[in-house]
This record gives structure tokens, C-alpha cells and sequence, in this order.
């Protein structure tokens, strides 16, 4: 088991994932806080693409598609805390959907990069009851798994199977909050390896891939694909575009400290006030510059017409 010397936090590692929701209960993180520079992966061979704070559908791309312009979206931290909504989803076991969850941000944790492991895990923190998305400047924050069985208001996408909202710092990149929803209102999510529909374990690894700040890839083997085959389980499991992918974001020996809390504290209902913190002591929310501007990207994760076995032919 890896476990920092910094932290009291469960993280998800290979070796902690089978335990971490019964020590989902948070501890409050002591350490300070170390931010790095951040060095912009050049681009290679790879295929796969990241986020960048340049939104606009006029943002140039390369020949892969990938935004050029703009900074790469990035978690400064070597750890990233996240939250299950406790109310769950009615249409899903419990159990087998906080399984999902972990597997999911395991799937990501400390990739192995050929010279070391990717500098990024997980911590489940507590459960929260605010299944609100976005970011508050002013108190506490959750990065919080949310399923919306009674209504997906997003318009214009009628099929999609989730979203991930990132809020980041306009003019570093840095992320300051991510959120992720599942559309269990209008798709057959199911969480089990029979009878596989919408797969909740294959929704949300390419979910998370979101959350850490990638892009659709056009590698139709990744799971940063944009489309998801109807029955599969190939998204569970990170394709070699994917690892790439984490690897140039999150690179071994990346001098980063391990803060999994949110924001402002970790937020354990939407009714509580500005400031309160759900029992964790931290600092105010911490914007790198007055002058930048916080914004978000919605991502999601559509249904694919084609199988992705055959997307590369
Ligand atoms: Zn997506």
C-alpha cells in the first residue's frame, strides 16, 4: 500500500480500492500545500488531447482535433478528494455503484509511466447531500459524484450518458473544482459484468478522464473516446493513449503535495452557510490572481453509432 506521510486520508490505491468506501470518512488534511510549475506536455505521436481554458468554438485545433491555444486544464495537487452523493441512484445498487466509483478513480491512480508512476491519486472523501455542480468562490466546495434520476435538464444532447463540470482559473488552467452527473433518468445504467447496458463502471473512468483535465481523444481504442458502445466494458480499462495521456499531465516526480480537500473545506450539504465546513479546517478558497477569471467546460459522454473495435478500421 502507498500512503503519503502527509495526509490521515484513505486514498485509492491498488491495494486500499476493495476497503475505501467502509474508510470513507474524512480526516482533517494538516499538511501545507506545495504548488508546482507546471510544464505543458509538448505534444507527440499521441493522440489524446486536453482541456484547455480556451472554450470557444473558434479555438484552433491541431490535425487530431486537439485544442493549440489556451492553458492545459491541471490539479496543482498530487491527490484529488472526491465525494459520493449519499442519496445514490434509486435505479442502482448501493454497493456495486460505490464499487463502480472506486474502480473508476483506480483506473487512473499512479499509472505506471515506464520511468516511475503517474503523480496523481484519489482520496474518497465523506459522503456529501449536495449534489449541486460547480464551484463556490466564497466557502466550502465537493467534488461530488451525483446521479440525476428524476431529471436531466441539460438540452441539446439527448442521448448523453453524464457530465463533467470543471471549473478552472481562466488564465492558468488550474483546476478549482470538478463535478460529475449521471444520467440515470433516461439510460439504463447498469453497474453488473451480465446484461451490460450503459456500463456505470465505463461511464465513469471516462468521466474522471474529464475531471483531470482531458479531452476527447480521436484513438477510438481509448477511453477518452467520445462515444460509448451500447453493452461493452472497454472504457473500465485505459488504453495506452489514455496512460499517455495521464503521464505527460501528471509525470513521476511531479513536485506536488498531496491536498485532497476541496476549496474552502469539504462541503457536506448544500445548506450549509458559506464558511461552514462540514467539520474540516482549511483555508479560504484561494484564487492564484484578483484579476482571473473563473469559468467552467461541461464534457460528456455520448452514445456511439459504431462499435469502437471497429472505429479503427
Ligand atoms: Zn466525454
Amino acid at each position: 500500500m502507498v500512503l503519503s506521510p502527509r495526509t490521515h486520508l484513505p486514498r485509492v490505491t491498488p491495494s486500499s480500492a476493495s476497503s475505501a468506501s467502509s474508510a470513507s470518512s474524512a480526516a482533517t488534511w494538516l499538511g501545507a500545500a506545495v504548488f508546482a510549475f507546471f510544464l505543458a506536455a509538448p505534444r507527440d505521436a499521441s493522440a489524446f488531447c486536453r482541456t484547455t481554458t480556451c472554450r470557444d468554438a473558434s479555438c484552433p485545433t491541431d490535425a487530431d482535433g486537439c485544442v493549440t491555444s489556451g492553458a492545459p486544464l491541471h490539479w496543482p495537487t498530487s491527490c484529488i478528494g472526491f465525494s459520493v452523493d449519499a442519496r445514490m441512484s434509486r435505479n442502482l445498487p448501493e454497493a456495486a455503484t460505490r464499487t463502480a466509483i472506486e474502480r473508476a478513480f483506480l483506473a487512473w491512480t499512479e499509472r505506471d509511466c515506464g520511468d516511475g508512476r503517474a503523480s496523481l491519486t484519489f482520496s474518497p472523501l465523506a459522503d456529501t447531500t449536495c449534489g449541486a455542480v460547480g464551484y463556490r468562490k466564497e466557502g466550502a466546495n465537493v467534488h461530488v459524484i451525483t446521479f440525476r434520476d428524476d431529471d436531466w435538464s441539460y438540452r441539446g444532447v439527448d442521448n448523453s450518458l453524464a457530465k463533467t463540470t470543471v471549473t478552472f482559473d481562466a488564465s492558468t488552467g488550474e483546476i478549482l473544482d470538478a463535478d460529475i452527473e449521471v444520467n440515470t433518468a433516461t439510460n439504463p445504467v447498469t453497474t453488473g459484468d451480465k446484461d451490460v447496458r450503459y456500463d456505470l463502471q465505463s461511464i465513469l473512468t471516462h468521466e474522471v478522464g474529464h475531471l483531470i483535465g482531458l479531452a476527447h481523444t480521436p484513438d477510438s481504442e481509448a477511453t477518452m473516446f467520445a462515444a460509448y458502445q451500447t453493452g461493452t466494458t472497454d472504457f473500465r480499462t485505459l488504453a495506452g493513449d489514455d496512460v499517455r495521456a495521464i503521464c505527460a499531465v501528471y509525470p513521476p516526480g511531479r513536485a506536488a503535495a498531496c491536498a485532497p480537500t476541496p476549496r474552502g473545506g469539504l462541503l457536506r450539504s448544500c445548506d450549509a452557510p458559506a464558511g461552514e465546513e462540514g467539520g474540516c479546517a482549511f483555508g479560504p478558497p484561494r484564487v492564484r490572481s484578483p484579476a482571473s477569471v473563473v469559468t467552467f467546460a461541461v464534457l460528456s459522454l455520448l452514445l456511439a453509432a459504431r462499435r469502437r473495435s471497429q472505429g479503427s478500421a
